[in-house]
């Protein structure tokens, strides 16, 4: 049984397994070169080497309905094709299996448990300063929280490698069972396809079966575990050679009558054609959505600036009237780096506003009041609408406020 697997030259696993350790690598590198981190401790969130706050949630939203659009897209046209080509605990589900021929159930467990605190310590590091962390362990210190942070992560890591493997992903993964509702007859999926003048071709040696990591017969309908890793067709492959016949396990689109397989690797062409009708839609409202994110995080504001309004009222002496006011003037730093902001008020009298101070240093995510006094020189009685605004000297990040001040 294990030479008939081992003369399977699997050859779309090559690619596959290109498309994982890249998206691992990413994953790994992603909180250390700030891609993508929540930063806990200050509560803003990095993106693509910037630093967004909470006013900035709506970028955020933005892109998870994309990122949320792109996986539903694919899923519907392809399948778990998440789970086969991008999922780390599908890839650590079929290394686990080799490192128990080499290592030995002990020698595989204690190698799990090794990879999964450095992933329990990646995980962390989404949450704060994993550098930081780093050296303060080559400093011999432990921090307690974090700590037992990684212990506990890399604890259910090691468990979900080396016991539960694809136990988590037919049983516990939202995300599995989410695609068996979302599939539909249009979906890609397996099937057995007779070819005109071959008629019953499939030899029924059940190769394809046993080569499934997932435990999925792929000559079935049943196929709401197969993560389109494609190891079965490489199977059927070696077979059908051996027989003088055109491979008939293959991919489809398309159901009954109508599947259509996706037949021939080498035939790129042809294959880039027959998907194509259905990618147009997903790939147009990709790009819109995309767009729309990456538009939202270039024109997001880098400064903001509230000005509450009679924040103390200054009485005229005899009577209650308004003569001046003293106003409290927020301006926080949305951008990801120390700037130097001024404050100007605009449209009033000359020499009815005094700002405490004209320009304030503030470090990314700080936030400062400045006092503001409107005293009239004159009782000129109405209402005297002006504009408070502040402007980075680096940045060029700009802000204003409208706002009013009565004399009655
Ligand atoms: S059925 Fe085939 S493609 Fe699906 S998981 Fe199993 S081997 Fe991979
Ligand atoms: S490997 Fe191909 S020929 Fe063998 S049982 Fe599966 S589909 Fe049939």
């Amino acid at each position: 049984m294990k030479s008939r697997l081992g003369k399977v030259k699997t050859v779309i696993r090559r690619y596959r397994r290109a498309a994982q350790l890249a998206v691992l690598a990413l994953l790994i590198l992603s909180p250390f070169v700030n891609l993508f981190r929540f930063d806990v401790p200050s509560m803003s969130l990095y993106l693509f080497g910037t630093r967004l706050w909470v006013k900035h949630t709506f970028v955020f939203f933005m892109l998870l309905v994309t990122v949320i659009y792109v996986i539903i897209a694919a899923s519907l046209l392809f399948g778990r094709v998440f789970c086969g080509w991008v999922c780390p605990q599908n890839l650590f589900n079929e290394l686990t299996r080799s490192w128990d021929r080499r290592f030995g159930r002990i020698g595989s467990t204690l190698l799990s448990a090794v990879i999964s605190l450095f992933g329990a310590f990646v995980v962390w590091s989404y949450f704060s300063d994993g550098r930081a962390l780093l050296a303060r362990y080559a400093a011999g210190q432990a921090p307690l929280g974090p700590s037992l942070f990684i212990l506990g992560f890399g604890l259910f890591f090691t468990m979900a490698m080396a016991w539960w493997r694809t136990n988590v992903c037919r049983i516990v993964c939202p995300y599995g069972h989410l695609q068996s509702i979302i599939s539909n007859a249009e979906t890609m999926h397996l099937q057995v396809i007779n070819l005109p003048g071959h008629r019953d071709i499939c030899a029924t040696c059940g190769l394809c079966a046993e080569i499934c990591h997932m435990g999925v017969d792929p000559r079935t309908a049943e196929q709401k575990h197969c993560v389109v890793c494609g190891d079965c067709l490489d199977a059927c492959a070696l077979v059908s050679q051996a027989r003088k016949v055109p491979r008939v396990l293959n991919f489809t689109i398309g159901s009954g009558e109508r599947a259509v397989a996706l037949r021939d690797r080498g035939r790129l062409w042809q294959n880039v054609r027959l998907l194509a009708p259905r990618l147009v839609l997903p790939l147009t409202l990709t790009l819109i959505l995309g767009g729309l994110s990456a538009y939202m995080l270039a024109t997001r504001p880098l400064v903001d600036l509230v000005v509450a309004k009679n924040h103390r009222q200054v009485l005229a002496a005899g009577g209650p009237v308004s003569s001046g006011s003293v106003m409290a003037v927020s301006v926080i730093n949305l951008g990801d780096r120390g700037d130097t902001f001024r404050l100007y008020v605009e449209g009033l009298p000359e020499n009815w506003a005094a700002l405490e101070r004209s320009d304030i240093h503030l470090a990314p995510g700080e936030r400062a009041s400045v006092t503001l006094r409107v005293h009239p020189t004159e009782r000129v009685v109405g209402t005297h609408r002006f504009t408070v605004r502040v402007v980075g000297e680096g940045s060029g990040a700009e802000a204003s406020f409208d706002t009013v001040h009565v004399v009655y």
